[in-house]
């Protein structure tokens, strides 16, 4: 609304010079024939008769004492005389009116209206007569006609200057009504722009209103960016609820950070990634984002450039924080890599692992060994206290193991009731121990609650010349060897 005043003072101001200058044109039209009247009059032979006769053109001059008259009159250098008669006749009235050497400028004119010849020539004459008082007086046209008989002013000529003074009138009256009709115009269309505005400015708010209520609830992060023309990043000029709640900062404290500051990378690479996005037009990436507390949050970003003419262009990112997805990718993965019951890694994991270390200690000639072990008679385990204890007990087992082997040492569920240990920088020798002290803990110990086991064991070390297969079958055939000669113990197959 602070416009729609400044434009109505504006409007003021210009309806006031308006009306100022027609004014003054009025005047200034009306001072002009007024003097022309004054000159005119100056014909007379008798000036007392003159200026009653023409009391009327002295009325309208506001020369309203007649020695100011006089005064002027007397002072006059040229005489402009307006005559529809033979120039010679005027030359000879003059003569005897007493006015004596004063320069006389006839002007025979047959037609009071023409305007444009009547002035030419009385310009004409002037300058070649007498350029000084030429520049000194303007002349307008007037309608002045004088009598060849007498050189006071005659009715026709009082009509005549009537005529003037009704013609200004008139003009006045029309100048008054063109300013009327102007200003009303002008107001009325400043009261139709205020409206416009208005109106426009009520729908724009319905509009933002309406995108905000989208862009804020929005599930995803939505902030918006300025760039350089060679794709730097410039401060943020928007974001959305979830943008502000997931990154912790206030609008005001966000729209002061650009790309460079929240993401967990440094400056070089960002502004490398903006380049790429910058030239590709858009693009989905993954970013680290750092929040107002510390806290880093991996976002999947999809970025679009919009380079809009005459303007820094823009950056509108849609980001999804994908904690959650990364954490069920995770569990996803390391389910498909374990074992469900026991925890221990399953089969696929397993060729991961043989096919990373066999080729590391091969690489590096370290020892990896494998130890094979499976639970003795674990049928009729099963068969006299059930599947679920049976469970139970293979969850108790893979559990104590794990106790017991290192770090960097593995343990797979091979099958069933069946489990392989591979333990890098491990010598056939400390295999076999690590294989002893297992089985004399297991055969120590209770399962689930009150069930004595033993499990057996077989060893092997990886040979250069080793193959996955030859390597682990060794370890199996070992355990059979375990199996077959009485259960309850370690079998090395170097
Ligand atoms: P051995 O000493 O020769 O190994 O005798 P064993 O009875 O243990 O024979 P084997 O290893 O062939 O038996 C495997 C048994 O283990 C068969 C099955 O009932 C049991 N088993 C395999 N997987 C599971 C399991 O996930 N849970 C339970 N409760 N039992 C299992
Ligand atoms: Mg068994
Ligand atoms: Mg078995």
């Amino acid at each position: 609304m602070s416009i729609g005043l400044l434009v109505i003072i504006l409007y003021l101001i210009i309806a006031a010079l308006i009306y100022m200058v027609l004014q003054m044109e009025i005047g200034f039209y009306v001072k002009k024939s007024t003097n022309l009247a004054l000159y005119t009059t100056k014909l007379s032979t008798n000036l007392n008769t003159l200026i009653t006769q023409s009391s009327f053109i002295i009325k309208y001059s506001r020369l309203n004492k007649q020695k100011k008259l006089k005064a002027t009159l007397s002072k006059a250098k040229a005489l402009i005389i307006f005559t529809d008669t033979d120039f010679k006749n005027v030359k000879h009235y003059i003569k005897n009116t007493g006015i004596g050497s004063k320069t006389i400028l006839p002007y025979i004119n047959k037609s009071y209206f023409n305007y444009i010849n009547l002035i030419r020539p009385i310009m004409q004459r002037l300058i070649k007569y007498h350029s000084l008082i030429a520049k000194k007086i303007f002349f307008m046209p007037i309608e002045i006609a004088l009598y060849k008989e007498s050189p006071i002013f005659s009715p026709f000529a009082i009509k005549a200057v009537e005529k003037t003074i009704n013609r200004e009138k008139i003009i006045r009256f029309y100048f008054n009504i063109i300013y009327l009709i102007g200003s009303l115009l002008i107001f009325i269309s400043i009261l139709f722009f205020i409206i416009y505005s208005y109106k426009k400015n009520k729908e724009i708010e319905k509009l933002y209103t309406r995108f905000n209520l989208i862009f804020d609830n929005i599930y995803d992060l939505a902030y918006v960016t300025e760039f350089t023309p060679d794709a730097i990043p410039k401060h943020f000029i928007e974001a959305n609820d979830m943008a502000l709640k997931t990154l912790g900062y206030s609008k005001d404290e966000f729209l002061k950070l650009s790309h460079l500051d929240i993401i967990n990378a440094n400056k070089r690479d960002i502004l490398n990634m903006m380049k790429t996005l910058f030239n590709k037009g858009s693009m989905t990436y993954p970013a680290e984002i750092k929040t107002k507390d510390g806290r880093i949050i991996p976002l999947e970003v999809t970025s679009r450039i919009y380079k809009i003419k005459d303007e820094s262009p823009i950056g509108v990112c849609i980001a999804r924080d994908v904690t959650e997805r990364i954490k069920m990718e995770e569990e996803l993965k390391r389910l498909s890599l374990e074992d469900p019951l026991t925890g221990a890694y399953n089969r696929n994991k397993y060729k991961e692992i043989i096919e990373k270390e066999s080729k590391r200690a091969k690489r590096y000639y370290y020892p990896l060994s494998a130890i094979m072990f499976d639970i003795d008679f674990f049928k009729k385990i099963n068969d006299s206290y059930g599947h679920i204890t049976g469970d139970k007990i293979l969850k108790d087992l893979v559990s104590l193991i794990m106790k017991n082997i290192r770090g960097e040492d593995y343990l797979i569920r091979w099958g069933g009731e069946e489990f392989l240990i591979i333990a890098p920088y491990t010598s056939l020798n400390n295999a076999h121990l690590l294989a002893e002290k297992l089985r004399a803990q297991v055969e120590s110990q209770y399962f689930a609650k009150n069930i004595k086991i033993t499990v057996s064991f077989g060893i092997t070390m990886l040979r250069k010349e080793d193959n996955e297969e030859f390597f682990i079958g060794r370890a199996d055939d070992a355990l059979y060897k375990a199996k077959s000669t009485g259960r309850n113990r370690c079998v090395i197959l170097d």
